[in-house]
């Protein structure tokens, strides 16, 4: 197959350049496309073939289910029970970076829901996404465009390295603002439980809903007898060919100056040994192979650049890489929580 690949020109017409991306859609093809949080894989969400070619072009296991994308929260009606609870967080966050579990309703295929009863839906908030979704005229059906396994596309060549041959066009809209898959949130009655962290942070969902449950996946390990929330939690993700090691920052006043000591002390016996940190942290050392997330604290950067990293480390000869993340608060959450899945929770004290 011949992958299209389309450059959005964002001072044009948007529904012009979109048109044949929305019929191929219609016509049950795949088309990946830009969103605010990372590049989605996208099929008609109400067609059962498409959304199998999905998990074909993927290699993702079927009992992994997709999200399906609206353009407006209020859509979501047509395919899951909603409730207070719903209007509350789509009032909050609805366009953007967040996903929402309900009870699905029947039109929605069981190859969507990986046969759960439960669906989960999405509003993006950037434009080309919200267009090609209404040029549609069907929900969307869409995972991560990358190969499973793989750290989440955050720009059109990663799709296009993952991709080329497999589906039918690919639209170029640029770099994802966020950089991070979507937060995810399960609705049960009035509760709300975190099962992915994202965008939205743990702090801005306890503002609006009150106490929310993290759900165990987000932060440990789970034993072979447990089971997620979110299956797509349970597989081996983002990690790079390299053993990836990870260190928290514990925001003690010697931590730059022992864990840069620490780290060039195995680059001097490994020159392949690459690092991941904070700029300050980076300045202090002397390797070849080190990836500045940005300043120290602007966590927002570190998750728009994290991915892209993971994925350039696969093309260095590096053999084991060090990695730096820092406090849970706020985005921090998601980005530890990405961090120690490609670590494979190999976290080590310095
Ligand atoms: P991706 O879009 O590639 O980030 O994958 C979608 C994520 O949403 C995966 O982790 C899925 O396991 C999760 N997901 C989708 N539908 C459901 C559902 N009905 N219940 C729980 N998690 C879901
Ligand atoms: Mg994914």
């Amino acid at each position: 197959m011949i992958t299209k690949f389309v450059k959005i020109d964002s001072k044009k017409d948007l529904s012009g350049q979109l048109s044949e991306a929305a019929e191929i859609i219609k016509n049950g093809g795949l088309v990946a496309f830009p969103t605010e949080t990372v590049y989605g894989l996208g099929a008609s969400g109400l067609d059962p073939d498409a959304s199998k070619k999905i998990y074909l072009a993927k290699g993702r296991p079927s009992d992994n289910p997709l999200i399906i994308h609206v353009s407006a929260p209020e859509e979501a009606e047509k395919y899951c029970y909603v409730n207070d609870m719903f209007y509350k967080l789509a009032n909050a966050f609805m366009p953007g970076p967040i996903t929402v579990i309900l009870k699905k309703k029947s039109i929605v295929p069981d190859t969507v829901t990986g046969g759960l009863n439960t669906v989960a839906v999405r509003c993006p908030s950037d434009p080309v996404a919200r267009e090609l979704i209404k040029l549609s005229g069907v929900p969307i059906a869409a995972p991560s465009a990358n190969t499973s396994g793989k750290p989440s596309p955050t720009c059109a060549e990663h799709v296009l390295n993952d991709m080329d041959g497999k589906i039918d066009m690919i639209i170029d809209g640029g770099s994802c603002k966020i950089g991070l898959e979507s937060t995810i949130v399960k609705i049960t009655d009035e509760n709300v439980s975190l099962l992915r962290p994202g965008g939205i942070t743990l702090e801005m969902l306890e503002r609006v809903c009150g106490t929310i449950s993290v759900d165990k996946a987000v932060r440990e390990k789970l034993a072979d007898n447990e089971r997620p929330l979110a299956p797509g939690m349970k597989y081996k993700h983002y990690a790079p060919k390299a053993q990836v090691y990870l260190i928290f920052d514990d925001n003690s006043t010697d931590f730059q100056n022992r864990v840069a000591e620490f780290i060039n002390a195995k680059i001097n016996i490994n020159p392949l040994t690459g690092a991941m940190c904070y700029t300050e942290l980076c300045k202090q050392l002397n390797g070849k192979y080190i990836k500045d997330l940005g300043k120290k604290n602007d966590k927002e950067e570190h998750a728009k650049r994290l991915f892209a990293y993971l994925r350039e480390f696969d093309e260095t000869p590096v053999t084991e890489i060090y990695a730096v993340t820092e406090d849970e608060s706020g985005i921090g959450l998601a980005v530890r929580n990405r961090m120690i899945k490609a670590s494979g929770y190999n976290i080590i004290e310095v």
